[in-house]
């Protein structure tokens, strides 16, 4: 059995061009978390606003963040990834930074690893703020994904997970070059659980896709 606590929790995100709601999302990441161990790693993903400098400002001011800059902007998934290969965390969540995954879902997500989870992953009961068209091409895409690959991706989980320290290694040795993060995490197998919750809309800013 594990305990009800991880020794390190990492918290992984990336960020392009979020000068507007970095500090929001570190401030309630840091809240959601105050029960453990943290550290919060974000990946700077050649951002070309303010973003870089306001996130050196908050990693010396706080000793549980760590910022990533990439050379340039290498898109989401790769900057993920990138996040992921630096967290030393026995547990370890990816997130995006615009506060569309909730960080306060984090201890639901630990309470199942805790009971025996080795991914969790996050299913969206509701999308605030999407478009019709947003919401018409991913669900058009989950039925495309489900038919062609041979990886049970649960319809409207995203890249928001937790994952334990085993399936995070099975992950980082698959070498795939073009990383399909969601789909990867559910392919390397282990014990799987959702966990739902309501998808806001974003906290500000434009969506980078
Ligand atoms: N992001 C990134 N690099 C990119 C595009 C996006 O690091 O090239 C980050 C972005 O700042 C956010 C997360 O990835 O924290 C998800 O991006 P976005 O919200 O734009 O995607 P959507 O929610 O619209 O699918
Ligand atoms: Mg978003």
């Amino acid at each position: 059995a594990r305990d009800a606590c991880p020794t390190l929790l990492s918290v992984v995100a990336p960020v392009y061009d979020e000068q507007e709601l970095v500090e929001e999302f570190v401030a309630r990441t840091c809240a959601a978390a105050a029960d453990y161990e943290l550290e919060l790693v974000i990946v700077n993903d050649g951002s070309t606003d303010g973003t870089p400098e306001l996130l050196d400002r908050i990693a010396a001011a706080d000793e549980r963040v760590r910022v990533i800059h990439l050379s340039r902007n290498f898109g989401h998934q790769a900057a993920l990834t990138a996040g992921l290969e630096h967290a030393v965390g026995d547990v370890v969540a990816m997130i995006d930074a615009d506060l569309q995954d909730p960080p306060e879902l984090i201890p639901d997500m630990i309470a199942q690893w805790s009971q025996g989870a080795d991914v969790v992953y996050a299913v969206r009961k509701k999308r605030e703020g999407e478009t019709a068209f947003k919401l018409a091409t991913a669900s058009w895409f989950y039925k495309l994904f489900d038919k062609l690959a041979q990886v049970d991706l649960e319809p409207n989980s995203g890249d928001f997970r937790l994952l334990d320290r085993r399936a995070l290694d099975a992950l980082l040795a698959m070498t795939e070059r073009s990383r399909f993060l969601r789909g990867m995490t559910v392919w390397v197998g282990f014990n799987q659980t959702a966990v739902p919750y309501q998808r806001d809309a974003r906290h500000a800013g434009e969506t980078k896709y």
